[in-house]
């Protein structure tokens, strides 16, 4: 689907779930992989696994200086950033009665600002290496409104509209951003939902293999004239 070798990845919340797929894929396609996550042991196991195109870095993608170590570090290690997955998330809900600000700030900070610190932090490198591809996950909650979903929908939102800011914004350096809008996927974040009462058309909830081809297209040149578009994966859920 792609051929990324030589790319350098960076996958936020690549420990586990589709980011783990996600790094798996990019791997496969040839590039030199950052597992970044919060989780050290389930990202160092599966940096160990991978050999020596990839490596785990402890982040918390709301810490700041943590980023700018990170992308000081990987351009150290591998000479630059070509391409970077903001796939860490959390999600959260309730009534709005009984949706108190913990819950807001919580996955707006992880969601939202983890994503705008990670492009940030990254846009440099990029420049000094003639550009890159930036690919925030948002999700179908990004483009409609879910009731208890409030924070989530909004965070996801705001990832759809940095995006196109950026997308803007970056062109001329060559560096595209594009955002991708999974429906549901089976990992642990939705491990408590039942698939099969949800309205998708293909009839099956979707694996975090369902979003890999997306990243990779995105990831590598088959994308080069793709800048500021949205793509949903989501089995038609949403149409
Ligand atoms: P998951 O909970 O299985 O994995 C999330 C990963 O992010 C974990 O490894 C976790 O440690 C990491 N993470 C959380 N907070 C972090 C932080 N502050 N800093 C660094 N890493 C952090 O979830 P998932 O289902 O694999 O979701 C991945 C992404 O896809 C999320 O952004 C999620 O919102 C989005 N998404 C998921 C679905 C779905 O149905 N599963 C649908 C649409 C969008």
């Amino acid at each position: 689907l792609a051929d990324l070798t030589d790319r350098v990845a960076v996958v936020t919340g690549g420990a586990r779930g589709i980011g783990a797929a996600y790094v798996r894929a990019l791997h496969d396609a040839g590039a030199r992989v950052v597992v970044a996550d919060l989780l050290e042991d389930a990202g160092s196991a599966l940096a160990a696994e991978l050999g020596e195109r990839a490596r785990f870095v402890a982040l918390d993608v709301t810490d700041e200086d943590r980023w700018q170590e990170v992308v000081a570090d990987t351009v150290e290690a591998w000479g630059g950033v070509d391409v970077l997955v903001n796939n860490a998330g959390i999600a959260n809900a309730g009534p709005i009665e009984h949706y108190p600000r913990a819950k807001w700030d919580a996955v707006i900070a992880v969601n939202l600002t983890g994503t705008y610190l990670g492009c940030r932090a990254v846009v440099p490198a990029m420049k000094a290496g003639g550009g890159g591809s930036i690919i925030n996950i948002s999700s179908v909650e990004g483009m409609r409104g879910s009731t208890h979903l409030h924070g989530y929908v909004a965070s996801k939102f705001g990832v759809r509209g940095l995006t196109k800011s950026l997308a803007v914004e970056l062109g001329e350096a060559g560096i595209r951003v594009n955002s991708v809008h999974p429906g549901f996927i089976d990992t642990e974040m939705t491990a408590k939902i039942d698939p099969s009462g949800l309205p998708i058309p293909l009839r099956r909830g979707g694996r975090a293999e369902d979003l890999t081809g997306t990243v990779l297209y995105l990831a590598g040149e088959s994308s080069a004239y793709v800048t500021g578009a949205e793509i949903v994966v989501d089995g038609g859920m949403i149409n």
